[in-house]
């Protein structure tokens, strides 16, 4: 898959570049689950019968109403902050990030870091190490 990004200033929006990859594609590379006429197992609740439908940008449940688009999607696949997950998928797909956190961001995410069960910790340090360092 091929992504232009249209970098206009030198702070890319993460938030903006993200949303350019399809929900589908997103869905796929953190959740695996093939898609079937639109519709997949939904992750958020127990069901037997997919109700969880993808759309191109945004999903849908109708059996739990979970919604929203590729950020919400794996911030709460993930237990993540908005930005966090952005900057999760951004990492999966090879875009380009170069938009460096506020010490704050920074602050608060090392914070949320900490908190987190250890191999959790692991997994986001080593990929913050490879692609952000
Ligand atoms: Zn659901």
């Amino acid at each position: 898959m091929v992504i232009t990004i249209q970098i206009i200033s030198e702070k890319v929006d993460i938030f903006q570049t993200v949303k350019q990859i399809p929900f589908p594609d997103v869905q796929q590379a953190f959740n695996g689950q093939q898609t079937y006429r639109s519709k997949i197992i939904c992750p958020f609740h127990n069901e037997r019968s997919p109700s969880f439908h993808v759309y191109e940008d945004s999903y849908y449940c109708f059996g739990c109403s979970e919604h929203g688009d590729s950020i919400t999607f794996v911030a709460k696949l993930e237990d993540l902050k908005p930005l966090e997950a952005a900057r999760l998928i951004a990492v999966r797909f090879n875009l380009p990030v170069d938009r460096i956190p506020t010490a704050e961001e920074q602050r608060r995410f090392n914070e949320q870091q900490r908190n987190r069960n250890i191999s959790q910790y692991c997994i986001n340090m080593l990929l913050i190490f490879l692609f952000f360092t």
